[in-house]
């Protein structure tokens, strides 16, 4: 006998058709509106606490050496960063699921400066760790930033970036990773202390310290100042780790200055010392940053100082080759999915390399050297049903590059 509208209840709170907005009928029982939203808010929370707990402690299976060969796949050399990166991560996140108890040795956050050539693999070594840890990441770049009140954006834009990469899950945005590129770009303008102030140097320095050592911050989940009404999130960047990124152009000379060298001048006789003049960032140390212009209290919150080699002839043949997405990997796949067995002669790479570093262009130069190369069999080809294999030769190779307007870009 069914059973009259009257008498239906829910069957979680008992609550009747006359208490509730809504019932929803199931196989052999209701559910009220109320019941709904209090399971939905249980679930929410549920889901909330699984996800904070596997994203510190799913890290904790990937010792330094792991995370070091993981990154090997992608980033070739650079083994010194990559050695002081995957150690400085893996105590940061040992640090996350060790809760400090009274009298225990509270072990301190360690940002990271990365201090290298532009093009020599920072970012895509920041990226990289940030993918094996599956917390969210976000990239900011430094020269956009300004004192608050100032043209540009401020400095809590960094931390809407990494909110918007967590999906606005403030759980985890609070144990994401951020790149900040171009730091240098806010080193202090000049020594002496002028009249005017410096808000893009200095001031981003200044208003960089609070969100670096770890502290509350309203943050603005739309952005900007263009939306004056938005209600602020409060983010703690305490257990936020920063890598630092940038090129430090110049900084050689304070490094040699420091080092009782020149780098112009009179000849310096490296056999005495064994210093590598070719490769002076390897000696970097806070004093460097300090006379470049970075602000000593930001250098104490970046403790962990590290650097990229310029990348040489055979690095740049070993990126456009061997790392698991290397670009000719990448073309080979693109054409694989036409049924295209893609080849290179092998000087067709060497080739590729020497007119990279010919052309100054470093490891980002590759992939417009490859274009050129590629661009016609890419328009071409897929419209010619027979063809299923491909060979780029050297004669093949220099010709296209011969047509196309990189030539142009070739830097004096
Ligand atoms: P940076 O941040 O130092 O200016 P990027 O990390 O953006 O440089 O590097 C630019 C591109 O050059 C990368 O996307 C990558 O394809 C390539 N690249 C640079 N250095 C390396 C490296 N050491 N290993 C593999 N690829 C590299």
């Amino acid at each position: 006998m069914s059973k009259s509208t009257k008498d239906i209840k829910c069957s979680f709170c008992g609550a009747g058709k006359v208490d509730s907005l809504m019932l929803i009928a199931g196989l052999d029982a209701h559910i009220c509106d109320k019941c709904v939203a209090q399971a939905n808010d249980i679930l929410a929370e549920e889901l909330t606490q699984k996800k904070g707990k596997s994203l510190a402690g799913g890290f904790t299976l990937l010792k330094p050496i792991e995370i070091k060969n993981h990154i090997d796949q992608y980033v070739i050399g650079q083994d010194n960063a990559k050695k002081v990166l995957a150690v400085a991560v893996y105590n940061h996140y040992k640090r996350l699921n060790h809760k400090v108890g009274k009298d225990e040795v509270e072990i301190e956050k360690s940002n990271i400066m990365m201090v290298g050539e532009t093009g020599t693999g920072k970012t895509l070594l920041a990226k990289t760790i940030a993918k094996i840890l599956n917390v969210p990441f976000c990239i900011c770049d430094a020269t956009v930033l300004t004192e608050a009140g100032y043209v540009g954006e401020d400095v809590e834009s960094i931390l809407t970036r990494l909110l918007q990469a967590a999906d606005y899950d403030v759980t985890a945005a609070e144990r994401g990773i951020v790149y900040i590129d171009e730091v240098d770009k806010v080193a202090r303008k000049s020594d002496n202390p002028s009249i005017t102030r410096d808000v893009s140097g200095e001031g981003v320095q200044q208003a960089l310290l609070k969100i670096l050592e770890g502290t509350i911050v309203n943050v603005p989940p739309q952005g900007g100042r263009k939306h004056p009404d938005q209600k602020m999130i409060p983010v703690n960047t305490n257990n936020i780790l920063f890598i630092c990124g940038g090129a430090f152009d110049g900084i050689e000379k304070k490094i040699a200055n420091r080092l009782r060298t020149q780098t112009v001048g009179y000849k310096f006789r490296a056999e005495e010392t064994d210093i590598d003049l070719n490769n002076l960032y390897k000696y970097i140390t806070p004093q460097d940053l300090k006379a470049f212009g970075m602000i000593p209290e930001l250098i104490g919150r970046v403790p962990v100082i590290t650097h990229l080699n310029p990348l040489d002839r055979d690095t740049l043949l070993n990126i456009l080759t061997v790392p698991r997405n290397s670009l000719v990997k990448q073309y080979q796949k693109l054409f694989e999915y036409e049924g295209i067995k893609l080849e290179f002669d092998i000087d067709v790479f060497a080739f590729i390399v020497d007119k990279a570093m010919e052309y100054k262009l470093g490891a980002r130069g590759l992939r417009s050297i490859c274009e050129s190369i590629m661009i016609d069999a890419m328009f071409e080809v897929p419209s010619q049903k027979d063809t299923k294999n491909l060979l780029i030769d050297m004669a093949y190779a220099k010709e296209k590059f011969e047509k196309s307007d990189i030539r142009k870009l070739k830097v004096a």
